[in-house]
């Protein structure tokens, strides 16, 4: 067990943690709805600092974030546990697990181990994903502190409901957060993540771009019957460009039958090119579909002279035209880490 930070302390011993926007308030001997931060006498722990359930190097593209160094390697480790627990997972088995279990087997990994292992294998950075990295704060800070110091990057691959206050922990030393927005009312965000309310999600979003000048790009999973209404997804494109920038890159992606959702279809690919549509009219300049193998909306377009600037396949880069910051044909300025 690891001290925990962010938390208050109440009467009786009762504590109410202030990670994320849940802001639990947890008795004595209990633990949060994520299961991964029990009160003990008054103090919170974490369960789960350093323990990792999956860890392996994988390229920047995989995350998606397609505007962040492409083609570049990173060390991508998770824990256990989440504090959405969606009924559409696709990481189920790891977001959903029982964390006092410890199921799957965990091993532990110091931030300084991990550190060391991404600059032996020579990668970028560090990204925090197949769980929710904000459960995983306290090993993320030590690490992300570690890995900057140590001349590496750091990303976050998030649901975005950490709370502005441990935000501003990290957030002098997180280079990217690649973001869910999984719906755009408080009606869709209650069915999809049994919350109260999504303005706090677009706050931060809102923040991490523009106070902390993180690079930001969105995902939104686009569930049939669930998030799918055009109405929304015209808001939610709106408001992408409005308040991140229309040059913020928007990832659609297929849902893909898994867990209490398995009896749903996958999203057409007919309906998935719509949104891309809305997204484009809306006035964004870089719409991704994803997991459609082979599908051109996966490459990256020019929005000046159509040229096709990097083709990916399979998650790995294999045309790449930009020079420096810009389009190898025409000069065009590209947005993002080249
Ligand atoms: S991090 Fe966990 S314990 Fe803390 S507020 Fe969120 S769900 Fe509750």
């Amino acid at each position: 067990m690891h001290p925990a930070c962010s938390y208050k302390l109440l009467d009786d011993h009762s504590v109410q943690c202030h990670l994320c926007q849940r802001r639990c308030q947890i008795a004595p001997g209990k633990s949060g709805y994520c299961r991964t931060r029990k009160n003990l006498d008054g103090k919170l722990f974490s369960l789960i600092y350093g323990r990792v359930s999956s860890m392996r190097i994988s390229p920047i593209e995989i995350k998606p974030l397609f505007h962040f160094f492409p083609g570049s390697q990173w060390l991508s480790m998770g824990s256990l546990g989440c504090n959405f627990l969606c009924p559409g997972c696709q990481n189920w088995e790891i977001a959903h697990a029982d964390v006092e279990k410890e199921l799957p087997p965990l091993r532990f990994i110091p931030p300084e181990d991990a550190v060391q292992l991404a600059r032996e294998d020579r990668c970028k950075g560090i990204s925090w994903t197949y769980n929710e990295p904000t459960l995983w704060f306290e090993y993320t800070l030590d690490s992300a502190r570690m890995a900057r110091e140590a001349g590496l990057l750091t990303n976050y691959v998030t649901n975005a409901y950490i709370t502005g206050e441990a935000l501003d922990l990290i957030g002098p030393h997180l280079n990217a957060l690649r973001a869910d927005l999984k719906g755009f009312s408080d009606e869709t965000y209650k069915r999809i993540a049994n919350i109260n309310g999504f303005d706090g999600i677009l706050k931060i979003l809102d923040r991490a771009r523009h106070y902390w000048g993180m690079h930001v790009e969105i995902v939104t999973n686009l569930i049939p019957g669930i998030n799918d209404q055009n109405t929304e997804l015209k808001k939610m494109a709106r408001w992408i460009c409005d308040y991140l920038g229309s040059e913020t890159p928007w990832h659609v992606t297929r849902f893909l039958p898994r867990f209490r959702l398995a009896q749903l279809s996958p999203t057409s690919i007919d309906k998935l090119e719509k949104v891309r549509g809305i997204g484009l009219e809306a006035g964004l300049k870089y719409v991704y579909l994803g997991n459609v193998p082979g599908h051109p909306a996966e490459n990256t377009h020019c929005p000046a002279c159509g040229k096709l600037l990097i083709e990916r396949v399979n998650y790995q880069v294999v045309q790449y035209h930009l020079s420096g910051t810009g389009c190898g044909y025409c000069g065009y300025f590209i947005a993002g880490y080249f």
